[in-house]
């Protein structure tokens, strides 16, 4: 006997090209704003006390106001956080403000961060010979050291050239 035959449904395939309309444009232009872009050169010199000062060339980042108020937030609440956890060692209290005045002092130094130090240029004032910079939170005035003669100057940047280069104003 002949098998029953077998029905085919053969569904049209309905393509789905219907929904599909994106409307809003797409926020690629985010990025711009948050400070972690452009870095940029400005001047300024080199004094060591009892030396003439030496000309230099910062490269610096400048730093947005939502990349320092984020960076202070998340190291406050990394703390708050911190705090009940060292304060179950005994003594305690101690622990609890450490871990509150140690975040309290990240937090700060964060959101004081406007500009931040790549690379430094130049030369000592002693001696010649090219100095060296630490990465991080640019500083007025900021350390530089000389690797040759040991010798700790200080770089300054006039205010208005940083300024004029802010990241975000204010
Ligand atoms: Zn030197």
């Amino acid at each position: 006997m002949a098998g029953c035959p077998k029905i085919h449904f053969a569904l049209p395939r309905r393509d789905v090209g219907v929904a599909r309309n994106h409307d809003g444009p797409v926020k690629d232009d985010e990025r711009r704003h948050n400070g972690d872009g452009a870095s940029l050169e400005v001047g300024g010199r080199i004094s060591l006390f009892g030396y003439d000062p030496t000309p230099a060339t910062l490269r610096l980042r400048p730093r947005s106001r939502s990349w320092r108020v984020g960076g202070s937030v998340r190291t406050m609440a990394l703390a708050l956080l911190a705090a009940p956890v060292v304060g179950l060692i005994p003594p305690h209290a101690p622990w609890v403000l450490g871990a509150l005045a140690g975040g309290g002092f990240l937090a700060r130094r964060r959101w004081t961060e406007r500009f931040t130090v790549l690379e430094v240029e130049g030369t000592c004032p002693r001696c010649g010979e090219p100095v060296k910079a630490t990465r991080g939170r640019l500083r007025s005035p900021h350390p530089v050291l000389c690797e040759s003669c040991h010798y700790e100057a200080s770089v300054d940047v006039p205010p208005e050239a940083l300024d004029r280069e802010a990241g975000d104003q204010q």
